[in-house]
C-alpha cells in the first residue's frame, strides 16, 4: 500500500485554551517564554524573525480578523522561534523501558542530520543557520514504560505530553541549560509506537507558553519525531528526515498545508503539505513570513491598473521571487517562479505558481490553495509520494489566470530563453459586479 501520509499527519496544535488569552498576557508570556531570557528582559533576535518590507507592502500584510491556532497572517505573531540567523536546536534522543533504543543513538541523530540543517540552509540562502547540539549523545531513558503515557495521534499537550515533557526535561537537567537553545527536538526511539506508515504521531507544539518549564522557562517550540516515514520504496536515506524541517516548521510559526482530505490543496509544492517522498521547499509566501527574502524581492500588486513584473526562480538566492496581489485584509494570491533547483527536486514543469493565500483559514484546514492550470490532466510526475495532479500545476508564458469577480488578471507574459526570468503582468480592475 502507498501510504498518504500527507492525510494522516496531525495538525500541530497549540492549547485550545491559548485563544481566550489576551494579546496583552500572550506578550508577557511570550517575553517569559524566550528560552534565551530571563523573564522580563528584552532582547534582539528573539521570537519570530521580523518581515522586511516597506510602506508600499502595507496592503499585502494579511491577517487574520479571528481567532485561529496558526495563521498564514504576516507578520508571525510572538512566541515561535526566530527564523534567521544561528538558532540552536537542543536535540535529544529518548528510549523507554518497553521501548529500549536499538543501536546508537547518534545513529538516530543521523536519521536527520546533517540533512535537516542542510535543508535550512538552502531553503533560506543561507540566513537560517540551524545548529543541531546533542549534549547528551546517548539515548535519554524516560522513567515510565511509553504505553504509560498514553500517546496518540492529535494528543494535546495534556496530560500525557506534559507528562513526557516533564520526564524529559528532569532526566536531562542534570547535563543540560535549557536555556541556552532555542528550540527542541526529540527524537524517540523507532520501536516506542506504531509505525509512522499506520499512524504518523509526529508533532510539534509550537508557541506555547502554557507548556511545563526547563531551566525557568516554558518549553514552548518542542518537535517530536516517531517511528520513520519509510514507505519500503528504498529512499529512506534520503527522504526520512524531511518530518524534522515539516515539524520544525510550525515552531517557526508555520501552519499545516494538508487538509483532512490529503495533499490535494498545496501539492508538493511545500514541505508543510507533504513531507514523504521526493525533496521540496517551503513556497515563497513562507520564505518571506520567514524573514529569508527582502522586501525588494516582493512586490505588492495592490494598485488599479496594470503593471509588470519579474521573478527569478525561487530556489536560487537573488533576484524577485513573490509578487502578492491582495484581495482584502486577510487574503490574496501569490506568484512565484518554481524550477528544478535547491530542495525542489522533482519539478517537472517549470513555470509561475499562483496560490491563494487566506490569514483567517486555521491550519490543516487549507489556509493556501494553489490553482493547477491544467486540471484534471493526472500530472506531469511519477515520484512517490508526490501529490501528481498539481506537480503540472503552474502557469507558462501565453496562459492567465482570472479572477473575474474580484477583477484580477495575471497573465505570464515572457521567459528568458534559459528561463532564468519570467515576466508576469497583473491586471487589476474595479471589482465586477455581476457574479
Ligand atoms: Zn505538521
Amino acid at each position: 500500500m502507498q501510504p498518504q501520509p500527507s492525510g494522516r499527519r496531525i495538525s500541530s496544535r497549540r492549547l485550545a485554551a491559548l485563544a481566550s488569552i489576551t494579546a496583552l498576557t500572550l506578550a508577557v508570556s511570550t517575553s517569559a517564554g524566550n528560552s534565551r531570557l530571563s523573564p522580563g528582559t528584552s532582547a534582539a533576535g528573539a521570537g519570530p524573525s521580523p518581515l522586511s518590507h516597506s510602506s508600499a507592502h502595507g496592503p499585502c500584510l494579511i491577517s487574520s480578523s479571528r481567532e485561529v491556532q496558526m495563521s498564514e497572517g504576516v507578520p508571525t505573531p510572538p512566541g515561535y522561534t526566530r527564523s534567521i540567523g544561528t538558532v540552536r536546536a537542543l536535540t535529544l534522543m529518548i528510549d523507554f523501558p518497553d521501548a529500549p533504543g536499538e543501536g546508537d543513538a547518534l545513529d538516530r541523530y543521523g536519521e536527520f542530520f546533517p540533512q535537516t540543517r542542510e535543508w535550512f540552509r538552502t531553503s533560506s540562502y543561507g540566513r537560517l543557520d540551524y545548529r543541531p547540539e546533542i549534549p547528551l549523545p546517548d539515548w535519554l531513558r524516560m522513567p515510565r514504560p511509553f504505553r504509560a503515557y498514553g500517546i496518540e495521534r492529535g494528543a494535546p499537550f495534556d496530560p500525557g505530553y506534559r507528562e513526557l515533557v516533564r520526564d524529559i526535561v528532569e532526566a536531562a537537567d542534570p547535563e543540560v541549560d535549557f536555556q541556552a537553545y532555542d528550540l527542541l527536538n526529540v527524537l524517540v526511539t523507532p520501536n516506542a509506537g506504531p509505525s509512522a506508515l499506520d499512524t504518523v504521531l509526529s508533532v510539534t507544539f509550537a508557541g506555547n507558553p502554557e507548556a511545563p518549564s526547563a531551566d525557568g522557562t516554558p518549553v514552548a517550540n518542542a518537535s517530536f519525531v516517531y517511528s520513520r516515514q519509510d514507505d519500503g520504496s528504498g529512499s529512506y536515506h534520503r527522504t526520512g528526515y524531511r518530518v524534522l524541517p515539516h515539524e520544525n516548521g510550525h515552531v517557526f510559526g508555520l501552519p499545516d498545508l494538508y487538509t483532512a482530505g490529503g495533499g490535494g490543496a498545496v501539492g508538493h509544492w511545500d514541505i508543510m503539505s507533504e513531507d514523504w517522498g521526493a525533496n521540496n521547499d517551503f513556497l515563497g509566501w513562507h520564505k518571506w513570513k520567514l524573514g529569508w527574502l527582502d522586501a525588494a524581492q516582493v512586490g505588492c500588486a495592490a494598485d488599479r491598473g496594470t503593471k509588470e513584473y519579474s521573478l527569478t526562480p525561487l530556489a536560487e538566492a537573488g533576484g524577485p521571487k513573490l509578487v502578492f496581489v491582495p484581495l482584502d485584509g486577510r487574503s490574496g494570491y501569490a506568484l512565484e517562479l518554481r524550477t528544478r533547483a535547491g530542495n525542489d527536486e522533482v519539478v517537472c514543469r517549470p513555470g509561475i505558481l499562483i496560490y491563494k493565500v487566506d490569514a483567517d483559514v486555521d491550519t490543516g484546514m487549507g489556509p493556501i490553495t494553489v490553482y493547477d492550470s491544467r486540471r484534471d490532466s493526472g500530472g506531469c510526475t511519477r515520484s512517490p509520494n508526490v501529490h501528481a495532479e498539481l506537480s503540472d500545476a503552474t502557469f507558462v508564458p501565453g496562459e492567465s489566470f482570472v479572477d473575474r469577480r474580484a477583477g484580477i488578471r495575471v497573465a505570464v507574459v515572457s521567459a528568458d530563453e534559459d528561463g532564468s526570468t519570467y515576466r508576469v503582468r497583473v491586471t487589476r480592475e474595479p471589482p465586477s459586479t455581476q457574479d
